[in-house]
């Protein structure tokens, strides 16, 4: 589960979080909708610490990640993230890109390590990749390799920032249905995207953000079919 409390975050002067609460409890999905630079991928990073929050809370499973005396590679480990850029090693191939985090930062031998990487490429429909690099891959098999490498970590919680934003249209299905599975797995997920038959389809509630503020947040048939603001209306005007 995550919790998020009162979470402010300035970069400089600049105040791009005011004041988020929100939650995410275990197996929800929830999506993150909102224009280009309303604080969304911010509101992700301060969730895995790739961005320390300026005032208020985050837990993640009850563990707050603001106390300064976390042991932020312990959190970091149960929480899978995937970006719009795949961030692929391109010296390596999709197995190997799949095992290196298991073997350094789980310390698994080899042997376990690959066995746990065919699995997951497998899982993502890559399984036939394996000895490929990542040039010789489309765009939307590199993403599913990385998903497949977060996915070997054990995470409890996956944050997914626009990671079909990239892909060419007729690329984007194969992502999304990836997704939708980890879904009915009953994956915790917190997922930054424009896809809004995604958001309406799997998520169990969207949130919609402006201006490092939460305008709505509620079931996708009230947010995207009937939203109450105005700002949300007007951009789902723009993006639908
Ligand atoms: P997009 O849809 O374009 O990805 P976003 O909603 O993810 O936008 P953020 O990337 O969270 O928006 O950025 C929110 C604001 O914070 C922007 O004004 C951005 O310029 C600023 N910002 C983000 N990261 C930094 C940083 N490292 N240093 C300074 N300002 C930053
Ligand atoms: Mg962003």
């Amino acid at each position: 589960a995550i919790e998020i409390a009162d979470l402010h975050k300035y970069f400089g002067q600049n105040e791009v979080l005011k004041g988020i609460r929100m939650t995410v409890d275990p197996g929800q999905v929830v999506c993150v909708i909102g224009p280009s630079g309303s604080g969304k991928s911010t509101l992700l990073r301060c969730v895995n610490l790739l961005e320390v929050p300026t005032k208020g809370k985050v837990f993640v499973d009850g563990v707050e990640l603001t106390d300064p005396d976390v042991d932020i590679d312990a959190v970091r480990r149960r929480i899978g993230m995937v970006f719009q850029q795949f961030n692929l090693f391109p010296h390596m191939t999709a197995l190997q890109n799949v095992m290196i985090a298991q073997q350094r930062v789980l310390k698994r031998g080899k042997k376990e390590a690959e066995v746990v990487a065919r699995e997951n490429l497998d899982k993502v429909g890559v399984g036939a990749k394996c000895d490929a690099y990542p040039a010789q891959l489309s765009g939307g098999q590199q993403q599913r390799v990385a998903i497949a490498r977060a996915l070997a970590m054990n995470p409890d919680l996956m944050l997914f920032d626009e990671p079909t934003s990239a892909l060419d249209p007729e690329l984007v299905g194969d992502v999304l249905t990836v997704m939708r599975k980890l879904a009915e797995e009953g994956m915790t997920m917190l997922v930054v995207t424009h896809e809004m038959g995604f958001a309406r389809q799997v998520a169990d509630r969207v949130v919609f953000m402006d201006g490092g503020v939460i305008v709505e947040d509620g079931e996708p048939a009230q947010v995207i079919g009937d939203p109450q603001q105005e700002r949300t209306r007007t951009f789902l005007h723009r993006v639908l």
